[in-house]
C-alpha cells in the first residue's frame, strides 16, 4: 500500500498525457481515515467509469454495533449508508469537469425498497463503499490536477459526511434499520398467524403517478384502515415513533390463507392494493407509505404475457386438447397466447415454490379466468382446451396449500370458490364475505365445474447447461442489464416486462450474472430448476453478491448488484429464448 502523496505524485506526473496513463494509479492508498482502492481504471473518458472502493475502519466510522448485529439489520444499515453516501456526493460534487464522464462520482443507492446490495459493505472491522468515478480528461488527455481534487479533496469530504456516524443523521439511521427489522418480524410471523399478507392501518398505497414509485402526497390519499373483521395486531421488536410517542404494536388488515377476492367498482383502488401487496415482498423505506405492508416472501404476481417463450412446461392442469393434438404436458412455444402464457406463469411459479399467487383481472386473459354457464352451453368442454383458473383455484389451496389473492370486479362466479371477499369502496376495504355467500345462494351460477382430473404434480424440469451462451463477439462472457426489464445475455435478449416483482436495475444485473453463475456451478444436467435456484440462494447467503463479480477477480467490486429473489431468477431463465429443459 502507498500513501496518498504517492497518488498525488503519480497524478502530477501523468498530467496532460494520454488517457491510458491513468492505468498507473491502480492500486491502494492509505489516507488519514480510510484506504482508497483503485480497482479498475477505465480505458477512455467515455467508457464505463472506473471502480474504486473506500474502506473506513470502524475506529473512525464508529457505526453502532447494534445497527449491524444481525443480517436484517446489516442489510438495512448498508442500504441506508448507500443513500447517505449518495446524498454526500450530490452535496460535494459540483457537476462535471471535462470530457465524457469526467468528474462524475456515483454510488448505486436504492429506490423505495430496501435490498441487499453490493454498494456498501459493513463488517465489525470496517465499512466499505464501492463507487464509480469518471477520471477527468480534456479531450483524451489526463487532467491530473482535477483528478487530484476529486480523489484527494472531494472524496475524503464525501466519506466523512457519508459514512462517519458522527456526521450522519443518526436518528434517521436508527429508525431506518428498526423499521426494516419490524417489517421482517411481521413477515416471519405471518405463517404462524395463518396469514399471507398484512396491510398496516395508515398505510399510503397509491403512488404519485404511473411513472413514479413514490407515494401520493398524504393530503391526496385515503390512508388504509382495516375492516374490523380482519383486524390483527403485531407486537414489534422496535417501537414505531409517532407524534403521540413510541408505539410498540401495529394494527392492520391480515389477509388469511386460502382464496381471497378483492372486489369493488372500477377506480375504487383494487389494483392499487394488489400492487402494494406484490411489491411488499420487499421491505420499504420509512416514509414510503407501504413500510407496514408485508406480504409472504414467496408471493408471485401472475399475469398474461402473450408472446413469451415457454419451454417444456406441463400446463395440462389448465390447458389440454389443443387443436391437432398438440401436447400440453410438455408445452413449448416461441409465442405463447394470453391463456397459455398465464398457465405457464402459474406452473413455473409453483415449480420453484411459491405459496401465494397474486392475480389482477386487468392483466389476466379473460378466457383463462372464467367461462360462464352460457358459454359452457354454447361451446362444449370437449372443444374448449382451457380449464379456467376458477376451477383450479380451490384445489391449489386445498391440495397444494397455495393461496391466491385475486382482484375480480367482473365475475361473481368466483364467490363460489372464495374463502374471503374484501370489497374496496372509496379506497377503503370492507368485509363482504357473508354477503357474497348470500348472493351465491340467491343467484346460483349454474355453471359446471370443469376440472376433470386433479392436478397430480407439478412436473420438475432440468435446465440444460449447454443451451446457455453468454458469449458475444470476442468476449466469452458478456452480460448486460439494459434496463429494469431487459437483460442481454450474450447476444440473447431476455424480456422481463412481464416480471413485475423485479424492482431495481441492479437486481436485473444480478439476475443476468446469476444465470451464468448457475450454469457454471449448479447446472449439471441433473439438477432441477428448483434445485438450481436454491443453490444460487445458498451461494448468496454464504458468499454475498460480491461473488457475482463479472471480472471474475475477487478484488474487483462492481458495486452495483442488488439481490433478486429465486422467483425472478427462475423467471429470467424461463424467458431466455435459447433455453432447453428436460422434464423429470
Ligand atoms: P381499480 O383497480 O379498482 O379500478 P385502481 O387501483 O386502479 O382502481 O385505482 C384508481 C385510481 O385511484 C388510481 O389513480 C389510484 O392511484 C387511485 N387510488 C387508489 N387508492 C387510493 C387511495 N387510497 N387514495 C387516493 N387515491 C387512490
Ligand atoms: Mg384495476
Amino acid at each position: 500500500m502507498s500513501d496518498q502523496n504517492t497518488l498525488r505524485q503519480t497524478l502530477a506526473r501523468i498530467d496532460g498525457r494520454g488517457y491510458k496513463a491513468y492505468k498507473d494509479i491502480a492500486g491502494s492508498y492509505d489516507f488519514d481515515r480510510f484506504t482508497l482502492f483503485i480497482d479498475y481504471v477505465q480505458g477512455d473518458p467515455f467508457a464505463a467509469p472506473s471502480k474504486i472502493r473506500v474502506r473506513v475502519p470502524q475506529q473512525h466510522a464508529q457505526l453502532p454495533d447494534a445497527l449491524h448485529t444481525n443480517p436484517v439489520r446489516r442489510v438495512a444499515l448498508q442500504d441506508f449508508l448507500a443513500r447517505t453516501m449518495q446524498h454526500a456526493i450530490r452535496r460535494v460534487v459540483q457537476g462535471r469537469r471535462g470530457t465524457g464522464k469526467s468528474g462524475l462520482i456515483t454510488i448505486d443507492a436504492g429506490g423505495q425498497e430496501i435490498l441487499e446490495r453490493t454498494a456498501i459493505r459493513v463488517t465489525p472491522e470496517w465499512v466499505e463503499a464501492r463507487l464509480q468515478v469518471g477520471l477527468p480528461a480534456s479531450g483524451r488527455s489526463v487532467l491530473g490536477r482535477q483528478a487530484e481534487a476529486m480523489l484527494c479533496t472531494e472524496l475524503p469530504e464525501i466519506v466523512g459526511s457519508g459514512l462517519a456516524w458522527e456526521h450522519l443523521p443518526q436518528r434517521d439511521g436508527q429508525e431506518f434499520v428498526e423499521c426494516c427489522e419490524n417489517q421482517a418480524h411481521i413477515r416471519s410471523q405471518l405463517a404462524d398467524r395463518e396469514l399471507v399478507a398484512f396491510v398496516g392501518d395508515g398505510a399510503i398505497l397509491p403512488r404519485a403517478s404511473g411513472a413514479s414509485n413514490r407515494p401520493l402526497p398524504r393530503e391526496q390519499a385515503v390512508p388504509f384502515t382495516a375492516p374490523a373483521a380482519f383486524r390483527v395486531t403485531f407486537d414489534l421488536p422496535n417501537p414505531i415513533p409517532t407524534p403521540d410517542g413510541p408505539q410498540p404494536q401495529i394494527s392492520g388488515m391480515g389477509i388469511p390463507r386460502g382464496v381471497t377476492l378483492i372486489v369493488g367498482g372500477g377506480y375504487h383502488g383494487k389494483s392499487t392494493l394488489l400492487q402494494a401487496l406484490e411489491q411488499s415482498v420487499y421491505p420499504h423505506i420509512p416514509g414510503d407509505g407501504r413500510e407496514y405492508v408485508v406480504t409472504d416472501a414467496s408471493a408471485v404476481k401472475i399475469r398474461a404475457e402473450d408472446g413469451r417463450r415457454v419451454e417444456q412446461v406441463n400446463i395440462s392442469p389448465f390447458i389440454s386438447n389443443l387443436p391437432y393434438g398438440r401436447s400440453t404436458t410438455a408445452f413449448a412455444t416461441d409465442n405463447a397466447s394470453g391463456s397459455t402464457s398465464q398457465a405457464a406463469n402459474i406452473i413455473e411459479a409453483l415449480e420453484v415454490g411459491t405459496r401465494l399467487l397474486l392475480l389482477d383481472e386487468d392483466t389476466s386473459a379473460t378466457n383463462f379466468m372464467v367461462r360462464d354457464a352460457r358459454m359452457q352451453t354454447l361451446v362444449h368442454k370437449v372443444h374448449e382446451p382451457i380449464t379456467p383458473f376458477l376451477d383450479r383455484v380451490r384445489e391449489l389451496y386445498d391440495t397444494l396449500g397455495v393461496s391466491t389473492i385475486l382482484v375480480m370486479g367482473g365475475s361473481g362466479d368466483y364467490f363460489d370458490v372464495a374463502d374471503t371477499v374484501i370489497m374496496l369502496r372509496d379506497y377503503l376495504p370492507h368485509d363482504v364475505t357473508a354477503e357474497a355467500k348470500r348472493v351465491l345462494q340467491e343467484h346460483p351460477s349454474r355453471r359446471q365445474a370443469e376440472a376433470v382430473q386433479p392436478i397430480e404434480r407439478i412436473t420438475p424440469r432440468i435446465p440444460q447447461p449447454e443451451s446457455f451462451d453468454p458469449s458475444r463477439g470476442r468476449r466469452e462472457v458478456k452480460i448486460d442489464a439494459k434496463d429494469r426489464d431487459l437483460i442481454l445475455f450474450g447476444s440473447d435478449p431476455i424480456d422481463l416486462q412481464g416480471v413485475e416483482q423485479l424492482v431495481d436495475l441492479s437486481q436485473t444485473r444480478a439476475v443476468g450474472h446469476a444465470i451464468h453463475l448457475a450454469t457454471e456451478r449448479f447446472m449439471d444436467g441433473k439438477a432441477t430448476l428448483a434445485e438450481v435456484v436454491t443453490a444460487v440462494e445458498e451461494f448468496f447467503d454464504a458468499h454475498g453478491l460480491d461473488a457475482l463479480d463479472p471480472f471474475h477477480r475477487r478484488e474487483h467490486h462492481p458495486g452495483n448488484f442488488a439481490r433478486p429473489r429465486r422467483f425472478e431468477l427462475a423467471a429470467a431463465i424461463n424467458r431466455l429464448r435459447t433455453v432447453r429443459m428436460q422434464q423429470v
